[in-house]
């Protein structure tokens, strides 16, 4: 059994509230939502972080930037307006040590992120 937290939310050993799933990736709503959308885009993969991405993941790369779009389209923020974040390590606020994009919506962002 996985001890990572997100892979076994992408492969469904853990509930989660999966609202799409795709080639490579699956997409839940965050447990603790800080917009009226929040989803995650999970690759299945565990890959730790956006530094891990590599040449040998160009096809997830890009699978999973459409997925941000998908999900934004199904969750009705693709006009409105939306945010993709990949928190990265200590300062980047990543708490979690599995690569995953955060689709926020339904508010209006602010610059610069806390
Ligand atoms: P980050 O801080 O960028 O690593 O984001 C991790 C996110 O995962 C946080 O927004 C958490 O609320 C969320 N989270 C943690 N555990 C779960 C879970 N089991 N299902 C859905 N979201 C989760």
């Amino acid at each position: 059994m996985s001890e990572c937290i997100f892979c076994r939310v992408a492969s469904g050993e853990l509930p989660a509230e999966r609202v799409s799933q795709g080639h490579g990736w699956t997409a839940v709503r965050d447990v603790d939502p800080q917009a009226p959308v929040h989803v995650l885009v999970i690759p299945t993969e565990h890959v730790e972080s956006l530094n891990d991405l590599s040449e040998a993941h160009r096809d997830l790369a890009a699978e999973l930037l459409l997925a941000c779009r998908a999900v934004a389209e199904a969750e009705g923020v693709s006009e409105s307006g939306y945010r993709v974040v990949a928190n990265t390590h200590d300062d980047g606020g990543q708490s979690v040590p599995h690569l995953h994009l955060h689709v926020l919506g339904g508010r209006a962002m602010r610059w610069p992120p806390g």
